[in-house]
């Protein structure tokens, strides 16, 4: 497989000053294949944020990955950056799911897919070990940080998840199930294992993926604001999409990111027009 050519940078910056350190982000979008890491400190521990473009490296859309066990998600992220291009973050700290970090003497835990609202970072954190309210603030910041740089402009937000066989799919959002109330409609492919599927937040893309007979939910406008990244998404009407697989679908999960180019590429040709008419 091509790697990346790469050409890293370390910024080491706490929580507190990084605001002075986005021009150093923002000089980075438009060179082509760069890679980046920035670091924030949330309480005493550092979590770092991994940038990387490939072809195309306009910021209008953002690839993510959140949870950095999930690597076939990354995997076919890097698939598709080096068919079509784009821009993928990535965050980067132990290698598994969750962020933990020490402040004072105690340790604390948080998914950073709930770190999107307060309610969201109060929940979970309550709900994985211990909440302080002064830990739940410099995990607000840290999210912040990633809304402003990564997400509150763009045009289209791709997230990849992985799930684990049986525990989470698509048959969670049917009828009766735990994340029905979240879902406004459910699309299933029989022949379709349904741990691999895609949670779109926008009713045009989730048209378009039913008619490709792909696994789809589209997230009710009503869903519990869990903190993660699809519902602050839809309040903020950024379209958003989740390709989500089981781990180790690698060929199901780049199946499904490639069968939406003409959609992702969609909305870039919608920046390309506003260009046009900006000039
Ligand atoms: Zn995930």
């Amino acid at each position: 497989m091509l790697k990346f050519f790469i050409t890293s940078l370390f910024f080491l910056v706490s929580s507190v000053t990084f605001s002075q350190d986005t021009d150093n982000i923002k000089t980075s979008f438009p060179l082509p294949d760069t890679n980046n890491i920035q670091q924030y400190f949330i309480g005493g521990d550092s979590v770092g944020i991994y940038t990387r473009c490939s072809l195309l490296c306009d910021s209008n859309i953002t690839f993510i990955q959140l949870h950095e066990d999930e690597t076939t998600g990354i995997d076919a992220a890097e698939e598709y950056l080096m068919t079509h291009g784009g821009f993928l973050v990535q965050l980067k700290h132990t290698g598994k799911r969750l962020v933990n970090f020490k402040l004072g003497n105690q340790v604390f835990n948080v998914d950073p897919n709930r770190i999107f609202s307060r309610v969201g970072i109060k929940n979970n954190m309550t709900k994985l070990a211990l909440y302080k309210p002064e830990a739940a603030k410099q995990v607000n910041v840290f999210a912040n940080n990633i809304l402003k740089n990564y997400v509150n402009d763009k045009k289209l937000i791709v997230a990849l998840h992985n799930n684990t066989e049986e525990k989470f799919s698509i048959l969670s959002y049917e009828k009766g199930m735990p994340e029905a109330p979240n879902a406004a409609e459910v699309f299933i492919n029989d022949d379709m294992d349904p741990d691999d599927f895609i949670l779109t937040t926008d009713t045009s893309i989730y048209r378009k993926i039913k008619d490709k007979n792909i696994n789809v939910v589209l997230q009710s406008s009503k869903a519990k604001d869990d903190g993660s990244l699809s519902v602050y998404a839809q309040r903020k009407k950024i379209p958003y999409i989740n390709i989500e697989a089981q781990h180790g679908h690698l060929d199901e999960q780049k199946q499904m990111l490639f069968a939406l180019k003409d959609i992702i590429e969609g909305y870039r040709e919608l920046v390309d027009l506003n260009y046009v008419e900006d000039k």
